[in-house]
């Protein structure tokens, strides 16, 4: 299958949409090919071979090669954007950036990955995710972890930072939520965002609370949407469905609305039936999802309970017997 050619997006920016073995299909890669250089890769997609080809396909259709890659700048750490990072660093000696604040979260997910898992099993089965689900947690994380090539050596972009592409200053955002230290690169001059997965047309981004994150990524995210909304930027470059979308401020409000009617939803769930953020993700998932799924719905359940929590709207309580919070009004 041959990769669909580069979308010009503006001056010297192209996209290519890189296969993952997601849902979503594909993610959205970036290079910026000024004359003078440097040549700029925004994202890498996953470690597989469809990925490797499609990047190649890609490189070769704007005339480059591996080594022609002065640099790579990567919007957060998820693996269907970061996972290549370390094989493109290899290839071309580019260095890597991430925002300063995301640094840490990559080091500790891909590097000390065997630290990292006991915690994130852990927080999971305290949140009352059941003994079955918790057994494949390690194979699946283990397959995850495999698919990256993590970089040797990154490098800190900071929010407010200038960044060239295409000759032109590039403002460095910071827009947590989605990851906590999730990056955007805004254009004020062209009106143009490069969002990652900071706002998405047709899905909603995953805002899950995780072991080793901010304690409040669902605040993050609703700050970020403030952020967006404000910014009404004429289009956005996204990570998956894109790669540009336009109604960003429209986009943001719909997505703060369906984010507050879940905390409505769940607060009056905690306190007529109080449960663990498992319990309750059944009842606001209710249709049938995967194991990784109901783990994504497990997290994304959690972020709204705590918000709710931090706010004093709910509180919650070891419970002995069950081995797990139970959040209650
Ligand atoms: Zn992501
Ligand atoms: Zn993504």
């Amino acid at each position: 299958m041959t990769a669909p050619a580069p979308t010009h997006l503006l001056g010297n920016l192209y996209a290519l949409q890189v296969p993952i073995p997601y849902p979503m299909g594909a993610v959205t890669v970036l290079l910026d090919v000024p004359a003078g250089g440097p040549v700029t890769m925004i994202d890498t997609a996953l470690d597989t071979p469809e990925a490797h080809a499609a990047l190649e396909d890609g490189l070769a259709a704007l005339g480059l090669h591996w080594p022609d890659i002065d640099r790579v700048i990567i919007t957060h750490h998820h693996p269907d954007h970061y996972g290549l990072a370390g094989l493109v660093e290899e290839r071309s000696g580019a260095s890597v950036y991430l925002l300063d604040v995301e640094i840490g979260r990559g080091e500790r997910y891909w590097h000390l990955w065997e630290e990292w898992l006991p915690g994130h099993v852990k927080h999971l089965r305290d949140h009352g995710l059941p003994p079955a689900s918790l057994l494949s947690l390690e194979a699946e994380s283990r397959r995850s972890r495999q698919r990256v090539h993590p970089a040797s050596r990154v490098f800190p972009l900071r929010e407010g930072q200038e960044v060239a592409l295409s000759g032109e200053p590039w403002e460095v955002l910071w827009l947590p939520g989605h990851a906590d230290g999730h990056l955007g690169l805004w254009n004020e001059a062209q009106g143009t965002l490069i969002a990652g997965d900071a706002i998405l047309p047709r899905i909603s981004p995953n805002v899950g609370l995780y072991a080793y994150t901010r304690p409040d990524p669902l605040g993050d995210y609703l700050q970020t949407l403030g952020k967006l909304e404000a910014l009404n930027p004429a289009r956005a470059v996204v990570g998956h469905h894109g790669p540009v979308m336009t109604g960003v401020q429209a986009r943001a409000r719909e997505l703060r609305a369906h984010h507050h009617e879940r905390l409505d939803f769940l607060g009056a769930q905690a306190a007529q039936a109080p449960g663990t953020a498992y319990a309750l993700s059944l009842a606001m998932f209710p249709r049938d999802l995967n194991i990784s799924g109901r783990r994504f719905a497990l997290a994304e359940t959690l972020a709204h309970l705590e918000h709710l929590r931090l706010l004093g709207g709910l509180y919650r309580t070891w419970q002995e017997e069950a081995g797990a919070w139970v959040y209650h009004a």
